[in-house]
Formats: C-alpha cells, sequence, structure tokens
C-alpha cells in the first residue's frame, strides 16, 4: 500500500533498524520505544487491522509469533518474560494501520495494561 509506512519500512524505502527479515516478515526496532526491548514484527502484506486478518492470512499471523519468538530469544528476554501486544482500532491506541506485533520486554510489565 502506497501510503503505509510499515509498506515502505518492507520495502525499505524508509528507514529502519531491521533486525530480521525472511520472505513474509519483518522485525525492527520501534522508533520509541517503551521498553529496554521494544521490537515491531510485521507482514509483508500489508492488513490493516486484526479485523481484517482472514483465514489465508492464518499461517502467516502464526509466523508473526514464530518471528517473535527468535527476537524474545535474540534479545535474551525470552525466560524472563516478555510481552506480545497488537492493538486494534482507535480505542486501543492502534496508531499504523498495518498490523504489527509489540514485542516488549526487558522491564517488569504492569497488568492491567494502561
Ligand atoms: P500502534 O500504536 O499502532 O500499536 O503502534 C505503532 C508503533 O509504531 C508505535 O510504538 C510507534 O512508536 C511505532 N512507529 C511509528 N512510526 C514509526 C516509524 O516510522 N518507524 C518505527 N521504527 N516505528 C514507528
Ligand atoms: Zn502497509
Amino acid at each position: 500500500m502506497t501510503d503505509c509506512i510499515f509498506c515502505k519500512i518492507a520495502e525499505r524505502k524508509l528507514p529502519a533498524k531491521i533486525l530480521y527479515e525472511d520472505n513474509t516478515a519483518v522485525a525492527f526496532e520501534d522508533i520509541a520505544p517503551q521498553a529496554p526491548v521494544h521490537v515491531l514484527v510485521i507482514p509483508k502484506k500489508h492488513i490493516s487491522t486484526a479485523l481484517d486478518i482472514k483465514e489465508e492470512d492464518n499461517a502467516l499471523v502464526g509466523h508473526l509469533y514464530q518471528v517473535a519468538n527468535r527476537i524474545a530469544k535474540d534479545k535474551g528476554i525470552a525466560e524472563r518474560g516478555f510481552r506480545l501486544v497488537m492493538n486494534c482500532n482507535p480505542e486501543s491506541g492502534q496508531a499504523v494501520y498495518h498490523i504489527h506485533l509489540h514485542v516488549l520486554g526487558g522491564r517488569r510489565m504492569h497488568w492491567p495494561p494502561g
């Protein structure tokens, strides 16, 4: 999608600190980290929100979790614990309408989230 910043990051038309890439997914550092580890995992395919995930995307979305696990292990937070978040629509705080898993860790997470 032409006006989507995460599509542009996936296409390397916008800079980002990319940590991982394969045929279907990209992981990069969040520009405004909310924890010592804050990485975003996105599909290369443009999907606007969690509500737009179709049956045909199930394997792709499952793969995002595999990439998130890999990031957590690489960052050394897997055993301590980490949080995976996908915001959906305005009241969740979703700001970028290309689905992304936030991988957050390196500090104690609060519950319930704000
Ligand atoms: P959301 O609120 O949509 O769940 O999360 C969007 C996330 O994307 C935020 O944590 C925000 O800091 C991050 N973000 C927004 N624009 C950019 C950007 O241009 N580059 C990177 N690396 N992260 C971004
Ligand atoms: Zn996009």
